[in-house]
């Protein structure tokens, strides 16, 4: 008598939009999520409470459940998942309230390995999402630091609200008006040395961090790549 395997993915998936992928290529996805090693942590069932849900700060202010996340990883319903990664990951704050749990679930910490595997794939949500820290990326890379007071423009950070037009406005009273060091310097808040630099680069290098901001901006990775070679050379450092 022959057994057959039923593959559990294969039972009539219902499409949760997003018809012109593969369900294969959704699959691939999740299976990616599922094999990453702090997965088995971060999901145990569901029991459906919603705890997560009242302590959430997002599910506040957006559409979205952490439960969602959690229900949908644990029927590995991979339609819904894609869907999720496309929309929802990008909507979490990353602040692990729902830690709270009462079956030991991390839904942050799901969303964090489905924002990675976005990332790693150059996913249209992911593109979208990372859009206006590309500046920030390469101010920490070529400056060491990260946002300094030039870069607050309306149109450079949309997702910081009508209070960043104001703030542009107004800048050079808000200079005058606070006394730090760092608000008086269109440039950077501190020194950073070159060595940090090279550390950083190679730390971003060896972890495939390069990699992920090649998949979302290529631009981007190529202006970096330019940026630190000539640093990597005066090292001694073989790509
Ligand atoms: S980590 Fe994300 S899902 Fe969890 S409580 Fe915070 S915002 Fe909500
Ligand atoms: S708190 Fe935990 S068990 Fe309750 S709905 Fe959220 S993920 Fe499920």
């Amino acid at each position: 008598m022959s057994t057959s395997v039923v593959d559990p993915y294969l039972k009539a998936p219902e499409v949760a939009g997003y018809a012109d992928v593969s369900f294969e290529e959704k699959r691939k996805l999740f299976e990616e999520v599922k094999q990453d090693t702090r997965y088995p942590d971060y999901l145990y069932g569901c029991y459906e409470c919603g705890v997560c849900v009242a302590v959430c700060p997002s599910a506040r202010f957006y559409d979205f459940s952490p439960r969602r996340i959690a229900q949908a990883a644990a029927r590995e319903d991979v339609e819904l998942l894609y869907q999720q990664m496309q929309e929802d990951i990008w909507e979490c704050s990353q602040c692990f309230s729902c830690l709270r749990c009462p079956r030991g679930n991390n839904p942050g910490g799901i969303v964090t390995i489905m924002r990675e595997v976005a990332v790693r794939h150059g996913m249209a949500s992911a593109r979208e999402a990372l859009e206006g820290y590309s500046r920030i990326i390469y101010k920490i890379m070529s400056t060491g630091t990260q946002v300094s007071p030039d870069m607050l423009q309306p149109d450079a950070f949309p997702d910081w609200g009508p209070e960043v037009a104001d703030v542009s406005e107004h800048l050079k009273l808000w200079r005058r008006a606070l006394p730090p060091e760092t608000l008086h310097t269109t440039s950077t808040g501190w020194d950073v040395s070159d060595r940090t630099l090279l550390e950083l680069y190679v730390i971003w290098l060896e972890t495939g961090v390069l990699d992920m901001i090649r998949e979302v901006d290529e631009g981007l990775h190529m202006i970096l790549e330019e940026v630190m070679e000539e640093r990597l050379e005066e090292e001694g450092i073989e790509r």
